[in-house]
């Protein structure tokens, strides 16, 4: 297997090119000393970066390079969704070290490249280092907006609803139970949707995309905090608070059966420390059901869970029979051993 150091660096970044496909709106793509792309005048360009560093955020035994891939283009993809920006184009930045292997590279980039041109958006330049020590991916994703409809974490009013996709917790379940079991291969298969939701997050693109024309929305966020952390960030970037009614957190038999496994509460196991990638929205309650027909037509589970009131800061869980409690994004530390 020839390493990038056998390979040197000139003609790695060659075969790094090969793979990428040309596409209209890249004028000029990998291969120039910058790319050139074409944007349309009544968009908002919309950029976000993020990086994986080994050690850090994955381990190679967990993600083999075509998922490292994937997972580094949900991450970014997912700060597109919560803004409403379609994902258009992306720069790749490497540091590896000498003895990588030039075809765990590639795979590399065509598992991210795969994942990209699910949701619309392609390679369209980058850079590769030599590093001595931790190797690291940054990926750099740009996106566009009809002007001025971005969506922001500021802007949520008393009333809005607060909405949610898919079942966040899954990700936190799916790594306590990988550092349990150790191996990926001495875990149960029963858990598997909850592996696959910590190790391959897919971001809410279509849904995004879907519900962006409707102007249903007013504040949105993605969850990479938890779910408790990110409407605390929602709320204060909107400067409102939220009441969230208990009962509304959608069903998830299998999220149960995690945490009884793991001896941890299934509530505080939604609620905090997990990176999910899905979507925390205010809706307008008038346009509820552009929300509803948004996640039908996306195939996107969708779960109102109470509404944004005018008390600042003032985030709390209600229990059926009406009690508040404080809902405190720090007091969900599973791995602290709340209960
Ligand atoms: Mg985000």
């Amino acid at each position: 297997m020839p390493t990038l150091r056998d390979v040197g660096e000139i003609e790695a970044i060659r075969l790094l090119h090969q793979a990428v496909l040309g596409r209209a709106d890249v004028v000029v793509g990998p291969g120039d000393d910058a790319a050139v792309l074409r944007c349309d005048a009544s968009e908002d360009l919309v950029a976000t970066t993020d990086a994986l560093v080994e050690g850090r955020h994955y381990l190679p035994l967990w993600l083999n390079p075509a998922a490292r891939g994937a997972r580094l283009a949900a991450v970014n993809l997912s700060d597109l969704a919560a803004m409403a920006a379609r994902p258009r184009w992306a720069l790749l930045s490497i540091g590896a070290r000498p003895e990588h292997e030039m075809d765990a590279l590639v795979e590399f980039q065509r598992g991210l490249e795969t994942a990209l041109a699910k949701e619309g958006a392609t390679i369209a330049g980058g850079n590769l280092v030599a590093v001595d020590g931790e190797e690291w991916w940054s990926l750099t994703l740009l996106g566009s907006v009809a002007r001025g409809r971005a969506w922001t974490r500021a802007g949520a009013r008393p009333g809005d609803l607060l909405a949610l996709t898919g079942h966040p917790g899954r990700a936190a379940a799916g790594l306590a139970l990988a550092r349990r079991a150790g191996a990926p291969d001495a875990v149960d298969p029963k858990w598997r949707p909850l592996l696959e939701a910590w190790l391959e997050p897919r971001a809410r693109t279509a849904f995004a995309q879907a519900l962006a024309p409707a102007e249903a929305v007013t504040a949105a966020i993605d969850v990479s905090d938890g779910l408790a952390a990110d409407l605390a960030h929602l709320c204060d970037a909107s400067g409102m608070g939220c009441d969230v009614d208990a009962w509304s957190l959608p069903e998830d038999p299998l999220l149960g059966r995690a945490a009884g496994t793991l001896g941890l509460a299934v509530t505080p196991l939604r609620l905090g420390p997990s990176d999910d990638y899905e979507l925390l929205l205010a809706v307008d309650p008038r346009s509820r059901d552009a929300a509803e027909r948004a996640a039908r037509e996306s195939g996107t589970p969708l779960a109102f869970l109470g509404r944004f009131t005018g008390r600042r800061g003032e985030l709390a869980l209600l229990a059926v029979d009406g009690a508040r409690t404080p809902l405190d994004p720090r007091g969900f530390d599973h791995f602290a051993g709340a209960r």
